[in-house]
């Protein structure tokens, strides 16, 4: 069966070789048993139960929480040749009872339907009608209340275990800890599964994560620097802001649109098609937007704020680069969001235990923001993974930052703090280190106290970074009451006494071997693979299939991907059979394009 399995994989979706642990998952569910798969957004998902789905006699159900994600997955079905339907409220009453018939005359490979159709009597009576070869559970993460996709519905899907004991199960998900992993297994009943678990590492994802103010002028350098003309998604906190970067980068000269929970359904609808169907275009979005959005080609994923832990920043960031191709994951936030993100915790109505994982969670977060070391191994360790050795693909591999011994410089500061009495802001305790002559300090008599002026060999924008990161770490806090004054932690104590090293990040970042000009020549640009020579010839396939796109009013990615057009580009294949050559054009794509493609790809002889 493993031998059709393969023979699936280069025929219909012209792919070479499995990824992963793709034959293994694959090979488990012809036989017949359970799998859990945990795979990195990207990893391809979706062959490991396409593919047993067309091997095993009758249809493959694929339970998805999103409708958007569901039709998209079935137009690029029918690219392959692939007998895929769906069923959910967009559909009228007619193209249901087709549907269902094709279902129960076993003319259905694939069948997607969401979680709370699934759990209707209607659809579980026509489901033991029909010839099932397995349940794909999507997206099983939502099945977690510690999770920020928890969805009630998917806590029933149990009952298939119990209703088709014979009918093989996987369950996938791209975000899973150890807990996550363990609800999966218990609320689906899935005890006696074979799990398979793939490295959670994106090595084409370049990360990069700056704490700073001036998040606008910060998210234009990266975006002019690396991403000039890309397709990308800038995640915001508010709905009022999304709206207001959205407006920005059109000023700016650039094609970008809103997207949050606030607007009309139809314009979501709209500023999302549009997404997936043109090129360059930034949607600024709250995490409202993605969730439903498979796009291969997003080459960067930009937070103006902070997300709520590191699942939530893996998963939104592992949005950018599916396709496998040079990407980024940039992130600005601000000591605000610091503050905000705690409070809220602690302000949250949930249980005791709730708020220490909600904690922790933040913590992690701000662990992984505040580190010098390299971003991708302290990400992998979350997720239970060692990288052993740094990636050299992230700002800090790129561009080490600087430390210094700052136990001293923090002695003070935290000493300042308590001898104002803990009632004021950084900016203020700032000043009396310095030993300003201001008004408001000789009023309060703090001119006499024994830190005034104490930290005067420090310039003012250097304590400013040290007080960030004094309140990143958690030695201080800002006060309840939400005044912004500065107040000790547990944890200032031994470092107040000098009984605790501390290294602190220096503004400036090392101008070392690998600086700008490192970083730059590893940047995330998709040129990179192509030479000056095939460009040409790249852009008119590009043209050829946003044309033939339109024409069947689906995104340009699911006739071919960047990469296959890339590959096309290079190679300059001359005949149909040259064509399967290329990863990802399997032997539907050359009847249905081919000679488009082979046309206009004679148009460019090489010289
Ligand atoms: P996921 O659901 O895990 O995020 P997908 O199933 O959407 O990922 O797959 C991501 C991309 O990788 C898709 O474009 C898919 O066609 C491609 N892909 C999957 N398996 C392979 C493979 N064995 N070889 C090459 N490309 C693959
Ligand atoms: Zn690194």
């Amino acid at each position: 069966m493993m031998e059709r399995a393969r023979k699936i994989l280069q025929d219909v979706f012209g792919y070479q070789e499995f990824r992963l642990e793709q034959a293994n998952i694959i090979k488990t569910l012809l036989s017949g048993e359970d799998v859990l798969a945990l795979m990195p957004t990207g990893g391809g998902k979706s062959l490991c139960y396409q593919i047993p789905a067309l091997v095993r006699e009758g249809t493959g159900i694929v339970i998805s929480p999103l409708i958007a994600l569901m039709q998209d997955q079935v137009a690029a079905l029918h690219q392959l040749g692939v007998k895929a339907a769906y069923l959910n409220s967009t559909l009228s009453f007619d193209q249901i009872r087709q549907v269902e018939n094709a279902l129960l005359n076993g003319r259905l490979d694939l069948l997607y339907v969401a979680p709370e159709r699934l759990m209707t009597a209607d659809m579980l009576r026509l489901l033991d009608r029909a010839k099932l070869a397995l349940f794909a559970i999507d997206e099983a993460h939502c099945v977690s209340q510690w999770g920020h996709d928890f969805r009630p519905e998917y806590k029933q899907l149990s009952i298939l275990h119990e209703r088709y004991p014979g009918v093989p199960r996987i369950a996938l998900t791209a975000t899973a800890d150890a807990r996550t992993r363990d609800e999966i297994i218990t609320e689906l009943g899935l005890d006696g599964a074979a799990q398979f678990i793939s490295s959670f590492d994106r090595p084409n994802i370049c990360y990069h994560i700056h704490e700073g103010d001036n998040h606008r002028q910060a998210l234009w350098r990266f975006l002019a620097k690396h991403h000039p003309h890309d397709a990308g998604v800038v995640y915001c906190m508010s709905r009022r802001k999304t709206e207001e970067i959205a407006g920005w980068l059109c000023e700016m000269g650039r094609k970008a649109l809103p997207y949050h929970a606030g607007l009309p359904a139809e314009v979501r609808q709209q500023h999302q098609d549009r997404f997936l169907r043109e090129d360059g275009l930034i949607i600024v979005a709250t995490i409202a937007f993605g969730m439903g959005i498979d796009k291969p080609d997003v080459r960067f994923v930009a937070h103006l704020n902070l997300p709520k832990s590191i699942e939530a920043y893996y998963q939104e960031t592992g949005r950018a680069g599916r396709d496998g191709a040079p990407a980024s994951a940039w992130m600005s936030y601000g000591m605000r969001d610091v503050i905000l993100l705690r409070q809220m915790v602690e302000d949250s109505p949930g249980s005791e235990l709730f708020k220490r994982v909600m904690h922790a969670k933040l913590e992690a977060l701000l662990g992984l923001c505040d580190t010098a070391s390299c971003r991708r191994q302290v990400l992998l360790a979350y997720f239970g993974e060692e990288l052993t050795k740094p990636c050299g693909n992230c700002d800090n591999c790129l561009n080490p930052p600087e430390q210094f011994d700052a136990a001293e410089a923090a002695q003070k500061a935290l000493s300042c703090v308590y001898r104002t009495g803990q009632r004021f802001g950084a900016n203020y305790v700032i000043d009396v280190l310095l030993g300003k002559q201001d008004e408001r300090i000789k009023r309060f008599g703090h001119d006499r106290l024994s830190t005034f002026g104490i930290g005067s060999d420090i310039p003012q924008s250097e304590w400013k970074s040290i007080f960030r990161q004094l309140v990143l770490q958690g030695f201080l806090i800002s006060d309840v009451e939400g005044h912004g004054s500065l107040v000790l932690t547990e944890k200032a104590r031994p470092l107040l006494r000098g009984e605790q090293k501390l290294m602190l990040r220096k503004r400036k970042r090392k101008k070392g071997l690998k600086s700008e000009r490192a970083a730059k020549t590893s940047t995330p640009v998709r040129q990179v693979e192509l030479s000056p020579a095939d460009e040409p010839l790249f852009e008119a396939l590009r043209a050829l299939r946003l044309k033939l796109a339109r024409q069947q009013n689906v995104p340009p990615y699911v006739i071919f991907h960047d990469s296959a057009l890339m590959q096309l580009a290079m190679i300059r294949p001359k005949t149909a059979s040259d064509l399967l050559l290329v990863n990802g054009i399997g032997e539907k794509k050359v009847s249905a394009y081919g000679e488009a493609f082979l046309a206009e790809i004679a148009k460019f002889p090489r010289r």
